[in-house]
């Protein structure tokens, strides 16, 4: 058993000391059987949040209404949730409330699919009430229960579906699939930010090529911003070279592929819910990609681009499959005599020194100064700078 499951044992045997039930459940026990990384472990137990938090001495009320609650124990933090079921859906969204249950197999078949419904007990057997383990062989993701009643009650789960073929390379179960097809529309219904989550989950996976033409095959595209309608754009990207492995290359190829102008690459980063930051990357990668695929950037343009969007738009020329000499680039960049506006060796305080009037005339010459040394032409030097500025003024 890996040490997080060890870690995490006497967790599970202080609640059964203290009467309850409690067990590993979710992705962490599909990736122990997977051999998968396991980055974190969830707990399910018969026992109340308050009776959780009364058998440990540090808790956190992390999501008291929904039955969880968090143990630090060791150093660890440990989200244990009780067992629940969510009967009332509303608009085909998770639901407010959920009632709490004393068997885990009630938890267990409100559990999306199959492969994410195993639980481990303390002895390290399996619990599998619906044949998780076979659809782990398989490669199959599989709802638990009827999918077309699943995904009504949360239609996310046609996005997780796709976004754990990526991940994992595994298939839609037929049933499955056919029923993700039948009710894309759903999708409409969920908030921005979780589909978010999940499409950036797909388009990061091992196996986001094929997971993408999946997410376009059963219509799940025409759901989210900016997609609908697009298919004949977007069916560039199951022929990518390899899956992007970063945010910004992912949502940098998407709007190359939809080839959107330069004004509605923040509206479509928008609309995505993307932060600022990452909307302002995104933007000066796709730029930079439409300079290097008409011309060869000046040093001065290298300059202002940076190291870091040069290597992101590298990143997003190769995944794209574009001819560009990246290693010329980057010997160029490095062989700039500045990468930054501080290793200039004046300022402008220095140009007020020597007795330029502060405003925009001053920060002309400045930017002047900037581009004379970046290009070569004037060494990054006091007196060098001096005695140029006494030349042209
Ligand atoms: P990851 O490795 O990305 O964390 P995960 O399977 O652990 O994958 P989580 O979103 O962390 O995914 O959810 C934990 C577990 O909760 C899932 O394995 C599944 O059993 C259950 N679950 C999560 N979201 C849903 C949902 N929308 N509907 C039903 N069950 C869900
Ligand atoms: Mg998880």
């Amino acid at each position: 058993l890996p040490q997080i499951f060890i870690d995490a044992l006497p967790v599970l045997k202080q609640l059964e000391i203290s009467g309850y039930e409690a067990y590993f459940v979710g992705g962490s026990v599909r990736d122990l059987m997977l051999h998968r990384h396991i980055h974190d472990i969830d707990i399910a137990t018969s026992a109340y949040p308050e009776e959780v938090k009364e058998t440990f001495d540090k808790t956190i009320d992390t999501g008291i209404k929904h039955g969880t609650v968090t143990v630090l124990y060791n150093g660890q933090s440990y989200e244990i949730t009780t067992f629940r079921t969510e009967s009332e859906y509303q608009d085909f969204r998770r639901p407010d409330h959920v009632t709490f249950v004393q068997s885990l197999e009630e938890d267990l078949k409100r559990r999306d699919f199959t492969i994410n419904a195993l639980a481990m007990n303390t002895k390290g057997e399996i619990i599998d009430l619906f044949n998780g383990l076979t659809d782990l062989d398989n490669k199959l993701v599989k709802a638990v229960g009827n999918p077309e009643k699943r995904f009504h009650e949360d239609a996310l789960r046609m996005m997780r579906a796709v976004r754990f073929v990526s991940q994992l390379k595994f298939s839609l179960e037929q049933h499955t699939e056919a029923a993700i097809l039948q009710h894309h529309k759903l999708l409409s219904k969920i908030s921005i930010e979780r589909v978010r989550e999940e499409f950036v989950k797909l388009g990061l996976g091992p196996n986001s090529r094929e997971a993408f033409q999946m997410f376009m095959d059963t219509k799940l595209s025409e759901e989210v911003p900016y997609m609908e309608g697009k298919q004949h754009l977007l069916e560039v990207y199951p022929k990518l070279q390899f899956s992007p492995s970063e945010e910004t290359s992912l949502w940098s190829i998407i709007i190359i592929l939809l080839k959107l102008q330069n004004d509605q690459i923040s509206k479509f980063m928008r609309a995505w819910k993307n932060s600022n930051a990452m909307s302002d990357e995104v933007e000066k990668i796709v730029n930079f990609f439409d300079l290097l695929s008409e011309t060869s950037p000046s040093d001065y343009q290298l300059f202002e681009v940076g190291k870091t969007t040069l290597l992101n738009t590298i990143d997003v020329a190769h995944i794209l499959g574009q001819p560009i000499d990246s290693k010329v680039l980057v010997d160029r960049y490095m062989a700039l005599p500045i990468k930054h506006n501080d290793e200039l060796a004046i300022d402008g305080n220095f140009l007020i020194k020597l007795g330029i009037t502060p405003g925009p005339h001053l920060g002309k010459i400045l930017e002047d100064i900037k581009k004379q040394v970046i290009a070569g032409l004037l060494e990054n030097d006091i007196d060098e700078i001096k005695s140029y500025i006494k030349k042209v003024m």
